[in-house]
């Protein structure tokens, strides 16, 4: 039953070859694979899920995307567990993606949330969560 699953997501981005390097690297560490490809986008599917990548055109580009205006803030993807979030995080690092909220890393969303914060190329946050450990 996928009622009420995310179907897709789209984003609009500010340099669509920019885009794609970082989020094709980013969802391929999770899992996804390439889906579609064309001119103006891309995008990448896990099992029902896929998230699209469009460039924006340029009449559109002069109001940059801000996470703090209306609309969205982040994004939060499942990782596969607490390892995987360290070594992302250190991948992430080597890639010169700066890591939000470093002092409280990896627990800046509580102490039983384990994660890691970042932002994408237009400075969307991305989150990816560890599971719960039992
Ligand atoms: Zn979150």
């Amino acid at each position: 039953m996928k009622q009420g699953l995310l179907h897709h997501i789209e984003l609009y981005v500010s340099n669509l070859k920019t885009s794609t390097t970082f989020w094709g690297w980013l969802l391929e560490e999770l899992g996804y694979s390439k889906y579609q490809q064309w001119e103006q986008g891309q995008s990448w599917k896990l099992q029902d899920t896929y998230i699209v990548f469009v460039q924006t055109e340029s009449k559109f580009l002069d109001i940059p995307y801000h996470r703090c205006r209306v609309g969205l803030n982040h994004l939060a993807f499942h990782g596969k567990s607490r390892q995987h979030i360290d070594e992302l995080t250190v991948k992430l690092i080597e890639r010169d993606v700066p890591i939000l909220y470093g002092n409280k890393h990896p627990f800046a969303g509580g102490y039983d949330h384990y994660a890691v914060y970042f932002e994408d190329p237009d400075r969307i946050k991305v989150e990816v969560v560890a599971p719960n450990e039992s």
